[in-house]
């Protein structure tokens, strides 16, 4: 746990309920060790939703629909959620919990690897909610660009690791290494890219913050010249 538990702990003790039905798809989810959104990070992203308004959301990994519906509740009414899933066993549940929620034409789920889905979709989005494998991050990043509208917003979650991120390479479990080295990459190319502007926020796992700069004409006009 990056944060101390036992103020983790007062923290939730304040939160409020969500309706019965997500309390319970939440429950289902922690009964089966599915890896859902934390409790903080989770009134995080609704502030942030009632901030931004998006009327576009793209989700990188549904798992079994928890986080695609509590988003859902916290979106104007036009708003739309695609969300993406490649494991079989998770879609199936994912679909059926957004019809318990009504919520089929609210959330369209597209089955496939996130980076081929994200490649084959069309902008922009206002809001997308970074939540797949870890490792992939980095790889998934020009397109969340290319995706994203001017003032999009890019919430990344669980990117400190744990707290392993601070930790050097070596004293990193070898399995998680990969994971690691990537982790580190993606959130110094978020640090440093020239069209995000982002905080790295030590809520729950870690949530990287990040919205889409707009660009002026000039510098479109620099970018082409580096070309
Ligand atoms: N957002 C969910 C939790 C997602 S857990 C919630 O908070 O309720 C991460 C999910 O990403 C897992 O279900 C995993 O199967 C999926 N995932 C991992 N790699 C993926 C990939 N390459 N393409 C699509 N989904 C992926
Ligand atoms: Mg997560």
């Amino acid at each position: 746990m990056i944060v101390d538990e036992r103020m983790v702990t007062y923290i939730h003790s304040l939160e409020t309920p969500e309706s019965p039905l997500i309390e319970q798809i939440e429950q289902e989810a922690l009964d089966t060790y599915v890896p859902i959104i934390r409790k903080e990070t989770q009134s995080f992203l609704k502030v942030l939703l009632m901030m931004k308004k998006p009327v576009r959301v793209l989700e990188v990994g549904t798992a079994i629909g928890f986080s695609a519906l509590l988003m859902c509740e916290y979106l104007p009414e036009n708003g739309h959620i695609t969300t993406i899933e490649k494991y079989e066993k998770r879609i199936p549940i994912a679909r059926e919990n957004f019809k318990r929620a009504g919520k089929e034409d609210r959330i369209t789920l597209i089955e496939g690897d996130a980076l081929e889905v994200m490649r084959s979709l069309e902008g922009p989005f206002d809001f997308i909610f970074m939540d797949a494998a870890k490792g992939q991050y980095i790889h998934y990043m020009p397109e969340a660009i290319r995706l994203l509208s001017k003032d999009g917003v890019l919430m990344s979650d669980n990117v400190l690791q744990d707290g392993d991120i601070i930790e050097s390479r070596f004293a990193v479990e070898r399995r998680n290494r990969t994971i690691h080295s990537r982790m580190r990459k993606y959130l110094y190319e978020l640090k440093h890219n020239d069209q995000l502007q982002t905080s790295i926020i030590p809520l729950g796992d870690g949530v990287a913050l990040s919205v889409k700069k707009t660009m002026t004409v000039e510098d479109k006009g620099e970018l082409q010249n580096e070309e």
